[in-house]
């Protein structure tokens, strides 16, 4: 079976690169220069580029699949056009056993949407104390370590979590705000938090637990050097101008970390709490119009590597829900 795909803009990781029409056979491009083929889809001018990886996901099994499941969470993902997507491990039971890891891979091979890597605890039940198998769970098929939805309040377990991780080949990725100065804030912290009278999370909740995880990260590829490993660290939904130059020093002077940025932080300010909608309560807050400014640049300079969207179903009674 041969299709055509005339007028499309190709896209792909090294930038733009013109307008083709592309043949396709037996799901293989065949030509960029066009053909005969049995079906021909104009695509008038829009990108054509190959599937993306969303390297960030909550997808609801096991235990919340009044919310999402992994068929649908993946036949969505493969709607939005991506062919790969990452689940967090914050799910009821957290996934931190390597069973657990085998039979979510075994489930998806079922369905016929993206293909699902599987992030697993880098703590027992993301409390942040004992660490999780990191080498069991690797040679389960584990894709990265991440207490994501949770923080890594203790920066020891983290350093042990990013050698004995990196010793089993994984990165560790984590959700950096620190709870202490975060508290009960529900957005950006501010003039627009107080006008409102809203409870504010402030940036430097953020950046102070990015600089802390930097130093976190310098002493465990210290230690590991040792060992002959070397630790990974990957920092989630990067929402703040100061987080994103905190990376950019630090992958500067050569620190194996890696930023990520979601859609919204990329697209949206506070200034959308003006009409008190708790949909727009996300963690970490909407910022600052600087902020989606500074973030942009860091993107588009490569000192962020990622955009990972952060997808996270609710029910409608959750969305509800008072602030
Ligand atoms: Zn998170």
């Amino acid at each position: 079976m041969r299709l055509l795909i005339r007028n499309a803009r190709l896209v792909d990781g090294s930038g733009e690169l013109g307008t083709a029409d592309v043949l396709v056979e037996e799901g293989r491009i065949a030509s960029l220069a066009g053909g005969d083929a049995e079906q021909v889809l104009d695509a008038g001018g829009r990108f054509l580029a190959p599937a993306l990886t969303d390297p960030h996901v909550h997808l609801r099994t096991p235990g919340q699949e009044t919310k999402e499941d992994l068929a649908t969470g993946l036949a969505a993902a493969a709607r939005g056009g991506y062919g790969a997507v990452v689940a967090m491990p914050n799910t009821d039971p957290v996934v931190q056993e390597p069973e657990q890891v085998r039979a979510l891979l075994d489930e998806a091979r079922a369905y016929s949407g993206a293909r699902l890597l599987v992030a697993a605890a880098l703590t027992e039940n993301q409390e942040g104390r004992r660490l999780t198998p990191a080498a069991l769970l690797a040679r389960a098929g584990a894709a990265l370590l991440t207490d994501d939805g949770r923080t890594n309040e203790d920066a020891g377990v983290l350093a042990r979590g990013l050698v004995y991780a990196a010793a089993a080949g994984l990165a560790v990725a984590v959700h950096a705000e620190d709870a202490g100065l975060r508290a009960g804030g529900v957005m950006n912290d501010g003039p627009l938090a107080a006008e409102l009278g809203l409870a504010g999370n402030p940036p430097e909740a953020e950046a102070a637990r990015i600089a802390r995880d930097l130093e976190v990260l310098r002493y465990a590829v210290r230690k590991a050097a040792a060992l002959g490993h070397a630790p990974r660290l990957y920092v989630q939904h990067v929402s703040t101008a100061r987080g994103a130059a905190l990376i950019a020093a630090a992958r500067a002077e050569g620190l194996p970390v890696a930023g990520e940025v979601t859609p919204h932080h990329l697209t949206l300010t506070e200034e959308v709490w003006r009409g008190f909608d708790a949909r727009f309560k996300v963690a970490p807050p909407l910022r600052t119009a600087s902020d989606v400014e500074a973030l942009i640049g860091a993107l588009e300079r490569g000192e962020l590597a990622a955009i990972g969207t952060d997808h996270a179903p609710h029910t409608a009674a959750e969305k509800e829900r008072d602030l």
